[in-house]
């Protein structure tokens, strides 16, 4: 057989999960239907990408600035916090990336392509057919392609879980967003963003939802504001939110707007995210909700686990058995409890008034804090996330139904 591996999909999980494969020494293809470089939201990175960045030799250099951290700013009520990455618990990395995704793909598809990954643009898979015995990758073209095992990378898209219907929506985040590239920013705005602002992402709080601010390379700006009610990101909701935030005025003085985009309805989880010759990484297993900056950081750290486990099943023939990847499902299902119960108290309780915005946080908690801001949720020390956890499951019983008699 020509392949051990068919990566469908060349985003951040596709991309690393063939070049950790191919630097392993097998042979990986990957099929992306677009031509690169495209563009994707998804552009304020975490330090939990670093040992992946690390894993692959890979430097984003040109297509990233520094991110020291994320500041939350309530513009009505001046309240203000900056959380820097450096301030976590002990272990944490202390800094991560803000990206041009389109070129911060590109680049990362084309260092894999070096480490040996043989990559087709323009080519879409139609269907994957997996069993113990064989998987097979039917492109839109008509061809058939055989590899002894093929990751779905294909995010949003989730090939497979619109194949096997496994889909399921998580309710209760924010539903839906709307944002603008500003392209030629001033000297005075790039000094805010970069030096006052350390290449930090702001997340504004609003009235109806929050916003994100985030520093791209080459003088421009990535702004999005996402809602937390139904049917309001219209291009109303988009003037009236911009026109009344200082800051935002002050930034994109004289810059020039792209074209509005829009995406919603993206939280959800495939319920079946692996089997027999078949896993899924990346949002094409699950995907929360941005505000907090984890998609692309578990992205690629569920690419790194799940090339460690399928590496030595290949060079030990045991990759047909359907719970290969049963590892990976717990590493993720964690971290999307850890953040799903974040994200719950950040839209459903007083979390960012009463701890981000506290004069005095308690520091053991506050640092804690950091490390999942940061994406650092595999650590059994952290009280912040153990708090956090606890007040979830204290929810979740008041939720559940009462026990029949
Ligand atoms: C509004 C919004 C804001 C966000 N902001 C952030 C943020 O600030 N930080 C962050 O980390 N994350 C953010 N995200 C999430 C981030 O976009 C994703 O988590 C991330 O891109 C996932 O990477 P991936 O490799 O799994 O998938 P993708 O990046 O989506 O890559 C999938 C690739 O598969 C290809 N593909 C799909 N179907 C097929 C097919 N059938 N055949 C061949 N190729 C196919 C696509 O063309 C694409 O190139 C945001 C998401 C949203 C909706």
């Amino acid at each position: 057989m020509k392949y051990d591996v068919i990566v469908v999909g060349a985003g951040p999980a596709g991309s690393s999960m063939a070049g950790l494969l191919a630097k392993d020494g097998h042979r990986v293809l990957v099929l992306e239907q677009a031509v690169f470089p495209r563009f994707k939201i998804g552009e304020s990175l975490l330090p939990a990408e670093l040992p992946v960045f690390e894993a692959l030799g890979f430097a984003p250099a040109g297509a990233a600035v520094d991110k020291a951290g994320a500041d939350f700013l309530d513009e009505q009520s001046g309240q203000f916090a900056r959380f820097n990455f450096c301030d976590a618990l002990p272990g944490t990395r202390g800094h991560a990336y803000q990206v041009d995704r389109a070129t911060f793909d590109r680049a990362l598809a084309e260092h894999v392509q070096a480490l040996g990954v043989e990559l087709r643009f323009e080519t879409r898979v139609r269907a994957v057919r997996a069993s113990e015995h064989a998987a097979d990758v039917e492109l839109e073209s008509g061809e058939t392609l055989q590899a002894r095992y093929v990751v779905d990378a294909t995010g949003r898209e989730r090939l497979l879980c619109r194949q096997h219907k496994t889909f399921e929506r998580l309710e209760g985040f924010g539903l839906a967003a709307v944002w603008a590239h500003f392209e030629g920013l001033s000297d005075e705005a790039e000094h805010e963003l970069h030096v006052e602002g350390l290449g930090n992402i702001t997340v504004l709080m609003l009235e109806r939802g929050w916003g994100w601010v985030i520093p791209l390379p080459g003088r421009r700006l990535s702004v999005g504001f996402v809602s937390a009610e139904k049917g309001v990101v219209s291009e109303e909701f988009w003037e009236e939110t911009y026109a009344a935030s200082p800051k935002l005025q002050r930034l994109t003085r004289g810059a020039r707007r792209s074209p509005l985009q829009r995406a919603g309805d993206y939280s959800f989880k495939n319920t079946l995210p692996s089997g027999a010759r078949w896993g899924c990484v990346g949002d094409a297993r699950a995907f929360l909700d941005p505000v907090f900056s984890s998609g692309v950081a578990f992205a690629m750290d569920s690419a790194l686990e799940g090339a460690r486990l399928l590496s030595s099943a290949l060079k030990e023939g045991r990759e047909a058995d359907p719970t290969l990847l049963a590892p990976l499902t717990r590493k993720m299902e964690h971290a999307y409890h850890v953040f799903g119960a974040l994200l719950h108290s950040f839209y459903h309780t007083r979390l960012v008034e009463h701890l981000f915005f506290h004069d005095e946080p308690n520091p053991e908690l506050r640092a804690g804090l950091i490390s999942v801001l940061a994406g650092d949720v595999w650590r059994d020390d952290n009280k912040f996330q153990q708090m956090i956890l606890r007040s979830a499951r204290r929810s979740e019983r008041r939720r559940a139904p009462a026990p029949a008699v």
